[in-house]
């Protein structure tokens, strides 16, 4: 914020974002036209870590609008991972055996301007009402193959902590469901929602793990912290997914201080997705070469807990893939292995 003061509420339209002197007023027609198309939200929280003089400030460019939004390329999908025809019922999105998703709502603390699900996310959006929540959770109970239930959305932590505890309880009680994860922006993007109820909400007997989503170090604050601690101590395991994003992360430098500060806040980087082509999101794009590459870099300078899986998330629902850095190659008898530290070693095929 250009003055160092906090809104006192989510700034959820380009007028609002000019008013806070994050936006230039030139670009308001434009932006205008692209908050009527996709949701704009930035809370307070990321709103103070803005710095309007940096124009190329990473918090900024993953919740400011964009006037290139509205151009969507031939390439970009409104659905580019192909949720919609894996939808048993309502909320749920079965793709793999032994997990599915419940998407209890579609409501977000902050709209990422890269989200895969721009179309469908929105602060109207998609609350299931009791009775259609009642169902996806029947649907779990009806489904012994599927061991975990991974919340997300939307944000599953939008939800009050009583709703909440209800899924928790209701999942937990369940046998086959050895797993719940939950999804979610909220301890970095809104962390005064982590509360003491939420945390207990989340207390189980059951395995809960949260993959947090987060992008840059600077999301870290001193609030996003504590929320963080909050959870480990409710028994929460805490895991991180990030987006490769141009501009945000794309640098060796940034790369290192995200995963670094994901570790000593007991995160363990889990995923890094390569951006889903969704409209309007071109100018997030890192090429996958690229990414392999700023990956390789860090593999033997930072600690093993850093790694993350980068993954693309492929179209028509077929799941997703790894598509890290190789290490190995097949050569003629053996393997040709790459060492982290530099180096290479032949390591020839077991004598049969
Ligand atoms: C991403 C995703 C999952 C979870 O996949 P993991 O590789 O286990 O993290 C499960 N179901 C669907 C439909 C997904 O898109
Ligand atoms: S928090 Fe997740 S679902 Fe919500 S806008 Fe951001 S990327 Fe999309």
């Amino acid at each position: 914020m250009p003055d160092g003061s906090l809104p006192a509420r989510p700034l959820r339209d380009a007028d609002a974002l000019a008013g806070a002197g994050l936006v230039p007023p030139g670009d308001l027609p434009a932006l205008r036209a692209v908050a009527a198309r996709y949701a704009v939200s930035v809370t307070p929280a990321m709103a103070a870590l803005i710095d309007p003089a940096d124009p190329a400030d990473p918090i900024a460019a993953q919740y400011l609008p964009h006037p290139s939004e509205l151009d969507a390329t031939a390439q970009e999908l409104a659905d580019p991972i192909a949720d919609g025809p894996h939808t048993p019922v309502k909320g749920v999105v079965h793709r793999y055996p032994d997990r599915a998703l419940l998407k209890p709502l579609l409501a977000c603390p902050v709209y990422c301007r890269f989200c895969f699900r721009r179309e469908q996310v929105g602060p109207a959006g998609g609350v299931l009402d009791e009775a259609e929540l009642e169902a996806a959770l029947d649907w779990f109970a009806a489904n012994p193959g599927v061991r975990e239930a991974i919340l997300t959305g939307g944000d599953p932590l939008m939800l009050s902590p009583r709703r909440l505890a209800h899924i928790v309880r209701r999942l937990s009680a369940m046998p086959h469901i050895g797993i719940i994860r939950l999804h979610s922006r909220v301890p970095v993007a809104d962390p005064g929602r982590v509360t003491a109820a939420l945390a207990e909400a989340l207390d189980t007997e059951t395995a809960l793990f949260l993959c947090l989503h987060a992008n840059h170090a600077r999301e870290f604050t001193d609030a996003a912290r504590a929320a963080l601690r909050r959870l480990s101590r409710a028994g929460v395991a805490l895991l991180g997914q990030s987006v490769l994003l141009r501009g945000v992360n794309d640098t060796a430098e940034a790369m290192e201080a995200l995963l670094r500060t994901m570790l000593a806040n007991r995160v363990k980087p889990y995923y890094l997705h390569q951006l889903d082509r969704a409209p309007g999101t071109a100018r997030f794009e890192v090429p996958i070469a690229e990414g392999r590459a700023l990956l390789a870099s860090l593999r033997g300078r930072l600690t093993g807990l850093a790694w993350p899986t980068y993954a693309l998330d492929l179209p028509e629902g077929q799941g997703k893939a790894p598509i890290g850095p190789d290490f190995a190659e097949r050569a003629e008898g053996g393997w040709r292995v790459r060492g982290p530290l530099g180096g290479e070693h032949f390591q020839a095929d077991a004598a049969p």
